[in-house]
């Protein structure tokens, strides 16, 4: 499979984007409160001529020294579509399901997490710890009336670290609250040298909530906070030139940022 698969060095680090394939979502779930004319106008100048959204799914996988973290795990098979993908991407540059020691989690909704159990409801990677905030793990399994992802997360409850934010998860990858979408998202900072890359989890899920930064994702448990998550992110990572990897934006989601008088501009990175 063409672009799936794309490696780059960040600073010390080896990472791959890895793609678990291509869903879609309507249009009115990337932008809840859009008007419609302004947002038909919008999806025209992206080409999308229905009302589903093309929705990448962009994993980050690290090699951190000898051992591998993968960052959310996609999305999973799921009839007809064109996802599921990831561990066969894996497999093509040579890693392992057992090599994978840390699944770091952004947050539990099922197009992060497809691929986190198999389908037995064992962890798909056996030797890996999964990491998860303990605000997000708080909230689903305590708060949220959503059954699937709760016993999702109870099923992984043996193999999951919980972690808090503004601590370091591993070497060089800082967990940044990203509150909003989820009650607990994480944004991750990876740190090497003088070099940043902002993980975005779901701050963002398209190109236009750069446009329209004021267009929420109809899944945001708290739209308000999500927007003041985005916009306090967006403006920090284009301040200090952070490269951005983004996991719903076109593969292999990775970008920079200016902010100019005119807004955001997004730029290959
Ligand atoms: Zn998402």
């Amino acid at each position: 499979m063409a672009n799936e698969v794309y490696r780059f060095r960040f600073g010390a680090f080896d990472c791959w984007s890895v793609s678990d394939g291509e869903g879609e979502f309507g249009a009115e779930k990337y932008f809840a409160n859009a008007p419609p004319e302004a947002l038909r106008a919008r999806l025209d100048r992206y080409n999308i001529q229905g009302d589903y959204v093309p929705t990448p799914l962009n994993c980050l996988l690290i090699r951190v020294g000898r051992r591998y973290a993968l960052v959310d795990t996609g999305m999973g098979p799921r009839p007809g579509g064109n996802t599921g993908r990831l561990l066969t991407n894996l497999e093509s540059i040579g890693v392992s399901r057992r090599e994978v020691k840390a699944v770091i989690c952004s947050h539990a909704h099922g197009d992060h997490m497809g691929n986190a159990l198999d389908q037995n409801g064992e962890p798909t990677f056996p030797e890996a710890r999964y990491y998860l905030s303990v605000a997000e793990w708080a909230y689903w399994v305590s708060k949220s009336s959503n059954a699937s992802i709760r016993e999702r997360l109870q099923s992984l409850s043996t193999a999951l670290t919980l972690f808090d934010h503004d601590t370091l998860i591993l070497p060089g990858i800082r967990a940044i609250a990203a509150p909003g979408h989820t009650p607990g998202q994480t944004a991750l900072l990876i740190e090497s040298g003088d070099e940043r890359l902002l993980y975005t989890a779901d701050i963002v899920a398209h190109p236009i909530h750069l446009e329209e930064p004021s267009w929420h994702i109809a899944a945001d448990v708290d739209p308000v906070l999500a927007l003041q998550s985005r916009r306090t992110l967006l403006l920090e990572a284009a301040r200090n030139r952070w490269r951005l990897f983004v996991y719903h934006f076109p593969f292999p989601g990775l970008f920079r940022l200016l902010y100019t008088s005119e807004g955001f501009t997004l730029m290959p990175g």
